[in-house]
């Protein structure tokens, strides 16, 4: 197959009089000036975030006023305010306020990797394009092997997120199951998944954009505690197979999104082995326990998987977007995106791992491996033990805070950083305490202090905290409880929102 091929003249080019913005966007001296501006503004951002406790998580602006807001600077606004405008208007990770969405508080180290990914701009398709990054990623991969319990056959490779290395591993599940090789001849059988329904959407998007459609996703109901329903699964894959559905893989969560409760993998595995099914292991979140001493039981059973998924962006402190995708037989990873006879011409040869885009989804990547390499040779692994075990104990501990307050409910007894709670009154109903939790949250939104988000779960709104920072403490979170109550009496228990 010819694979980018690129044929350059080479010729110097002198930018004329006319060239002088080029010529202007690419002086040295400018970079180095503004760059070290950059860096010192981040600094202080940074201590701000961290060390000052009246710094806010955020200034909300509604949607159409930030609009307003950049439409208008774009005329008017000062270029040299830019990016402390920018610095202004986010939602600021590092705050230890910021216990919302699964996104981490970034290693410092990893914003200056990130800075050199986009100054070198490597694309990485194939090895020419990245020789150091490719082969760093084949280290980092094989070391995320190894912390799995996989053996020497196992690789993976590192993908943009955990949604598309979702898809990829199914695909690559079809390719290896599937009585018919969809890849080349197109869709002759129906064919399914089974997964849970507390599990993450993207799995059912990838399902559906691989043709499965809605029948294809064999959603498996939950436990009263937001476990996969594991003694359902015969009856499940039964009703299938009557219903002429091929069945060629299983997901197990690890965690699910909305309450952070890990699927039991060793019961999954054992399913999947006996029925010839690939099990896939979506740990985006909370793969990254198996660096963890005391939280690694969490992932019993993940040594087993035929895939795995890791984001580096959650449980592993690295910037969006970098995410692993490893595989028990790394065989797989080559074939996902080939034709079978025309990877077995290649592959008594040399199996070709260092042109990468063979193997992503992507063509063109960053250099994100570089985050994972610097990581481990700065700080060792030992820093993912600690973020881990750190966070985990910190919803464990929220746990039992709300556990303590009479007027607050858990979804479900925490087992990792995810922490679902909601606000109950005995003398109100289900709909009517729906509306004040979200009343609450909506409250604490505008408010800035805090951030965090919400969900439902079987038809009862929770408020929903993920605790990424490790510089959160106990007494964030009853200063949070003191605001809620706040709001809650201000507004003497009317249904907000
Ligand atoms: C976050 C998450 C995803 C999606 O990963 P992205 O990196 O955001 O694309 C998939 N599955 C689970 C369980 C997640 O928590």
């Amino acid at each position: 197959m010819a694979f980018f091929i690129c044929i350059t003249t080479a010729k110097s080019i002198h930018l004329g009089m006319h060239n002088k913005l080029l010529q202007a966007a690419y002086t040295p001296e400018d970079f180095r000036e503004k760059g070290h501006q950059l860096i010192d503004e981040l600094a202080n951002h940074l201590e701000k975030q961290l060390y000052d406790e009246k710094a806010k998580t955020l200034d909300w602006h509604f949607p159409e006023d930030e609009y307003a807001f950049w439409k208008q600077f774009l005329v008017a606004g000062d270029k040299n305010e830019l990016f402390s405008q920018l610095l202004q208007r986010i939602t600021n990770v590092h705050n230890p306020k910021c216990i919302g969405h699964q996104v981490t508080p970034t290693i410092p180290i990893t914003a200056l990797t990130a800075m050199m990914s986009g100054m070198l701009n490597n694309g990485m398709a194939v090895y020419e394009m990245g020789m150091a990054p490719t082969a760093i990623e084949r280290i980092v991969t094989d070391i995320l092997c190894k912390k799995l319990g996989y053996t020497t056959n196992s690789g993976g490779f590192l993908t943009s997120g955990g949604t598309l290395a979702n898809l990829t591993a199914l695909l690559a599940a079809r390719k290896a199951k599937a009585s018919s090789d969809v890849w080349v001849n197109g869709h002759k059988k129906a064919l399914g998944v089974m997964v849970c329904e507390e599990a993450h959407y993207c799995i059912a998007r990838a399902a559906k954009i691989m043709g499965l459609g809605e029948k294809g996703v064999i959603k498996i109901p939950s436990t009263e505690a937001f476990k996969m329903n594991t003694a359902s699964l015969e009856a499940h894959l039964n009703a299938a197979t009557a219903n002429n559905i091929e069945v060629f893989a299983i997901i197990g969560s690890a965690p699910s999104t909305a309450t952070g409760i890990y699927d039991d993998l060793e019961t999954i595995a054992a399913f999947s082995k006996k029925h010839n099914l690939w099990f896939h292991v979506d740990g985006a979140h909370g793969g990254a326990a198996i660096f963890s001493q005391k939280y690694k039981h969490t992932v019993a059973g993940i040594q087993d998987a035929d895939s795995v998924v890791i984001d580096g962006h959650k449980m592993m402190m690295m910037p969006a977007i970098t995410t692993a995708l490893l595989f028990k037989d790394r065989e797989h990873s080559h074939t996902t995106f080939s034709q079978k006879a025309d990877y077995l011409l290649t592959q008594s040869e040399d199996e070709d791992w260092y042109n990468l885009a063979k193997r992503t989804f992507e063509c063109t990547k960053i250099m994100m491996s570089i985050h994972w390499y610097t990581l481990f040779k700065t700080y060792g692994e030992e820093i993912f033990d600690q973020y881990v075990t750190q966070l985990y104990d910190m919803g464990a501990i929220f746990g039992d805070i709300i556990t303590n307050e009479p007027n607050f409910e858990l979804a479900v007894k925490p087992v990792s950083n995810i922490v679902c709670f909601r606000y109950i009154n005995d003398n109100l109903d289900t709909t009517t305490l729906n509306k004040i939790n979200r009343g609450i949250r909506q409250q604490l939104l505008e408010d800035g202090t805090f951030y965090i988000v919400q969900t439902t779960l079987k038809d009862k709104h929770y408020m929903r905290c993920t605790v990424m920072n490790p510089f959160t403490t106990v007494n964030h979170f009853k200063q949070l409880l003191a605001v809620i109550n706040e709001i809650i009496s201000a507004k003497n228990l009317i249904p907000l929102g």
